[in-house]
């Protein structure tokens, strides 16, 4: 029952009681959402505004399966705010997907895009299957059905999707052919997340870890602690967990700890990570690696590092376990891998949290430039990418910083506060229109 109470050293919003259940992801993003605004002292119309998704599409997806059977699956698009651009968010396939975490994950792809001060508004969407128990030919037909369905407010102008949990660049090159096919012509930056081959930005896939390691760099200096022999410890080494751990190792930290959903290994003299990519590469996960000893996907959380990065799941840390965190630094490099009652506790530690909005940043800078390129018809170079994602990681980073500082406040309320004003401010310049 611990986690249902809401850190009792920072102002909330009087509607707090509504807040029962901080796992849920729409509620442990108010609670955030919330204390910035109060701080902020939003105006009431525009609080108000900001906490409803602009649209919520629900669609019935009817797809003939293998076997000759019709299934109806359940597809759903929430537009959060659209008010500094096109939504961007990503589609996931997944049997949990909910309404509640859609809005969710919505919501947070518009602070998320206002932190790194991109323009674009947020979104997400998702099917409820099992992709996992389905065929290439079933996802094919669930993807371009489900694409028909959202087809009025997909665009490059409107609505633009990426990858998320369970899709990749195939479901993304099927969305841009069953919308591009509706419209008459080719429009490649109605998605991003493609195929290089079909207008995918190069340094697209090793955005995100990308975007970790650029962070990190920059709270190791605020922290006056040495890039050299800092110590790593990655939960998750998937696409970001093992990107980022790669390029921090490239840069001179030493990483003790890796794991995925099979368990970790740990080793003070280091882990090879180009190695262990290798195995991975070669055996699909993690398990029987043997460089170092066992160590469970619980205690990787807690171990004696300079930085922990947590790249796998949501609630990873909880006011069960934050406690025990000894990490002088906490990168996000997943969404929500911090519930709001351990925020309070990490602060207590003294732990210094990159949060999600800004840490993991890097992927969706990435798609804006693939979006950009795409309307632009000129391709850059992966140095030019990476140099411009550098410069709006380590802006953003510095921003935020500066508002955590004046306002004493930390990381994450800063990040809000932040990507809230920034929303708030067109809002009010555009007004309400009647
Ligand atoms: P991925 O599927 O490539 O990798 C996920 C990793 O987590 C895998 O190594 C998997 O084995 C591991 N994992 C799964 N369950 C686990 C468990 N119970 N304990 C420990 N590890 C477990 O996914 P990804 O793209 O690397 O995404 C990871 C996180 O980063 C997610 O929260 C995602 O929403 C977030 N994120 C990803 C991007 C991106 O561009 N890929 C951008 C922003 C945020």
């Amino acid at each position: 029952m611990a986690d249902i109470l809401l850190p009792t050293n920072e102002i909330v919003h009087p509607d707090k009681d509504r807040f029962l259940h901080e796992e849920n992801p729409f509620e442990a993003m108010m609670v955030r959402f919330d204390r910035a605004a109060v701080l902020l002292d939003l105006e009431p119309g525009i609080y108000k505004v900001l906490r409803a998704p602009e649209k919520q599409i629900i669609v019935s997806i009817p797809v003939m399966m293998d076997s000759g059977e019709v299934e109806v699956f359940t597809g759903i698009r929430v537009l959060h705010n659209t008010s500094r651009g096109p939504a961007k968010g990503g589609i996931r396939f997944d049997l949990n997907v909910s309404l509640d975490e859609v809005k969710a994950l919505a919501a947070w792809m518009t602070w998320k895009c206002a932190v790194v001060n991109i323009p674009f508004g947020g979104a997400k969407g998702g099917v409820i299957c099992d992709p996992l128990n389905m065929s290439v030919h079933e996802l094919e037909r669930v993807t371009r059905r489900y694409t028909t369905g959202i087809f009025a407010t997909l665009g490059p102008d409107s609505d633009v999707p990426a990858p998320d949990v369970n899709t990749n660049e195939r479901v993304m090159a099927w969305l841009m052919d069953t919308y591009s096919m509706r419209v008459g012509h080719t429009v490649n930056a109605v998605t991003t997340g493609k195929p290089v081959a079909m207008g995918g930005s190069l340094g697209r896939r090793e955005a995100t870890g990308r975007g970790c390691m650029m962070v990190t760099k920059e709270a190791l200096a605020h922290l006056g602690m040495q890039v050299k022999g800092t110590t790593v410890a990655v939960q998750g080494f998937g696409n970001v967990g093992s990107i980022a751990a790669e390029l921090l190792q490239a840069e001179g930290c030493k990483i003790v700890a890796i794991s995925d959903r099979t368990g970790g290994w740990a080793n003070r003299n280091g882990i090879d990570v180009l190695d262990a990519m290798a195995y991975v590469q070669k055996n699909t996960t993690l398990e029987g690696y043997g460089k170092g000893d066992p160590i469970s996907n619980e205690d990787i959380l807690t171990l004696d590092v300079d930085v922990l990065l947590p790249a796998a799941l949501e609630n990873v840390i909880t006011t069960k376990n934050a406690a025990k965190v000894k990490a002088k630094i906490v990168c996000e490099g997943a969404n929500g891998p911090t519930t709001p009652g351990a925020d309070a506790v990490l602060d207590k530690n003294g732990a210094f949290v990159i949060p999600d909005i800004l840490a993991n940043a890097g992927g969706v800078t990435v798609s804006y430039f693939e979006w950009v390129q795409n309307r632009g018809g000129y391709y850059w170079s992966e140095k030019v990418v990476n140099e411009r994602l550098n410069d709006i990681m380590v802006n953003s980073f510095a921003e935020v910083l500066k508002l955590s500082t004046q306002h004493k406040v930390n990381m994450r309320t800063a990040s809000y506060m932040l990507a809230i004003s920034r929303v708030s401010t067109v809002h009010k310049l555009r007004g309400i229109y009647a």
